[in-house]
C-alpha cells in the first residue's frame, strides 16, 4: 500500500470503545458534510467521504471491526486484487444497502417507504370533496357521495393471477420487489435501493392473468358512500371516513377517504372562527328614536330595540347566535350585526316637506350657508341657464 491510511476511530472521530450508536451517528454526520452531491467537484470532500464510509462500513459490522481492532488495516489488505480504496475488503457482500438505506433516507428521501413493499402495505387515502350549504354547516347533515372505489378482485382474492395458477416469484428481484444498484463512480461505490422493474415492486410475476381484472387484482365500482356532516364544519375542512380509500397490499388494511367540505357563500352571512358578522340597515327615523327591529340569525329572525341615537356603523352582539363549536355544538359564538343607518334616495312630497321642517326645527343646515356668511356655492351651467330664463 503506497499511502498510509489514517485509523478509521480516527476518521470517524469517536473512541475506540464507541458503542454502534455512536459511531453510526458520527458517520452520519461527516456524510453529510462530505456527500459529494453536497460537494459537486470537490475532491477533498469527496476523498473525507470515501475514508468516513469506509471506516464506517468496517466498524459498524461486529466481525470486521473485531478483525480490525485486533490486525488494523492489514486484516483487509489480502485479496484487495490492489484495487486500494474499498477494494480492500468486500464492500458487496456487506449489508451496504441498509446501510445506505438507513443513513442517507433521511438526506435524500430515497426509498425508506418502499422498502418493505412485499410485506402488508395499508392503501392510499382517497380525496373527495362535498358542497354543501351555509345552514347546512350549521346544523350538521347528512350526505351521500359516489365514488368509483376500489376492491379487491373476488376471482383472484387479490392476486391477480387466474384461478388455478399462482403468481410466481420475480427471478429479478428473487420476490423482494426491490434490487439493489451497485455503481462505481469516482468516490467509490454508490447504491441504490429502487423498486423492482420488472415486477413493479409486488416481488410477484403473474404470466396467466385474471380474466376479471386483467391481472391488478382489483375491481373498480360505483359505490354510494354516506357522510356525516358535523354541526359547525368550516370551509376547507376534511372528513376522514376510515377504511373507505385504496385497498392495501398483501393483506395490508385500506386507506382512508378524506372528504373535504366546501361551504357555498351566504348572501348575508359571514363567518368568522365561530361568530357570524352580518349587516342590517336601520332607517334614520329609528336610528334618532330607537325602535323594535328584526334581524336575521342562523336561527331565524329575532327582534332587536334599537337605541335611540344609535349611529351608523354600530356594532351589536347576539350573544350565542353564532356556529356551533365543531368539537361541542352546544357551544357556539356570537352574532355580530352593523347597523348601517340608510339615507333614502327617493322621497315624496310630504316626506321632503317633513325634513325640511325637521331641518329648521334642528339646526337649519339647509340654509346655513348663507345665513353665516359663507361664501354661495359657485353656480353651475343649469343654475346659470335657469337665471337667465326667470330674467326673460
Ligand atoms: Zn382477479
Ligand atoms: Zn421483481
Amino acid at each position: 500500500m503506497a499511502e498510509t491510511k489514517r485509523d478509521y476511530y480516527e476518521v470517524l472521530g469517536v473512541d475506540r470503545n464507541a458503542d454502534d450508536a455512536a459511531i453510526k451517528s458520527a458517520y452520519r454526520k461527516l456524510a453529510k458534510k462530505y456527500h459529494p452531491d453536497m460537494n459537486p467537484g470537490d475532491k477533498e470532500a469527496e476523498q473525507k467521504f470515501k475514508e468516513a464510509s469506509e471506516a464506517y462500513a468496517v466498524l459498524s459490522d461486529a466481525d470486521k471491526r473485531r478483525k480490525y481492532d485486533q490486525f488494523g488495516h492489514a486484516a483487509f489488505e489480502q485479496g484487495g486484487g490492489g484495487a486500494g480504496g474499498f477494494g480492500g475488503f468486500d464492500f458487496n457482500g456487506a449489508d451496504m444497502g441498509d446501510i445506505f438505506g438507513d443513513i442517507f433516507g433521511d438526506i435524500f428521501g430515497g426509498g425508506r417507504s418502499r422498502r418493505n413493499s412485499n410485506g402488508p402495505m395499508r392503501g392510499a387515502d382517497l380525496r373527495a370533496s362535498v358542497r354543501i350549504t351555509f345552514e347546512e354547516s350549521v346544523t350538521g347533515c347528512d350526505k351521500e357521495l359516489e365514488l368509483t372505489l376500489k376492491d379487491e378482485c373476488e376471482t383472484c382474492h387479490g392476486t391477480g393471477a387466474k384461478p388455478g395458477t399462482t403468481p410466481q416469484t420475480c427471478p429479478k428481484c428473487g420476490g423482494k420487489g426491490q434490487v439493489v444498484y451497485t455503481q462505481q463512480s469516482l468516490f467509490g461505490m454508490v447504491q441504490n435501493v429502487r423498486p423492482c422493474p420488472d415486477c413493479n415492486g409486488t416481488g410477484k410475476i403473474i404470466k396467466d392473468k385474471c380474466p376479471n381484472c386483467y391481472g391488478t387484482g382489483y375491481t373498480a365500482s360505483k359505490k354510494k358512500i354516506a357522510v356525516t356532516i358535523p354541526a359547525g364544519i368550516d370551509n376547507g375542512q376534511s372528513i376522514r371516513i376510515r377504511g373507505k380509500g385504496e385497498p392495501g397490499t398483501n393483506g395490508g388494511p385500506r386507506g382512508d377517504l378524506l372528504v373535504e367540505v366546501v361551504v357555498s357563500r351566504h348572501p348575508i352571512f359571514q363567518r368568522q372562527d365561530i361568530d357570524i358578522f352580518s349587516t342590517v340597515p336601520i332607517s334614520f327615523p329609528v336610528a334618532a328614536l330607537g325602535g323594535t327591529i328584526r334581524i336575521k340569525t342562523v336561527d331565524g329572525e329575532v327582534e332587536y330595540d334599537v337605541k335611540p341615537g344609535t349611529q351608523t356603523d354600530t356594532r351589536v352582539r347576539l350573544r350565542g347566535k353564532g356556529m356551533p363549536s365543531l368539537r361541542n355544538k352546544n357551544v357556539r359564538g356570537d352574532h355580530y350585526v352593523t347597523l348601517v343607518v340608510e339615507v333614502p334616495t327617493t322621497l315624496s312630497h310630504g316626506a321632503k316637506e317633513a325634513l325640511k321642517e325637521y331641518d329648521r326645527e334642528n339646526g337649519n343646515t339647509l340654509n346655513q350657508k348663507t345665513e353665516s356668511g359663507a361664501k354661495p356655492k359657485k353656480k353651475g351651467f343649469m343654475d346659470k341657464l335657469k337665471e337667465n330664463l326667470e330674467d326673460l
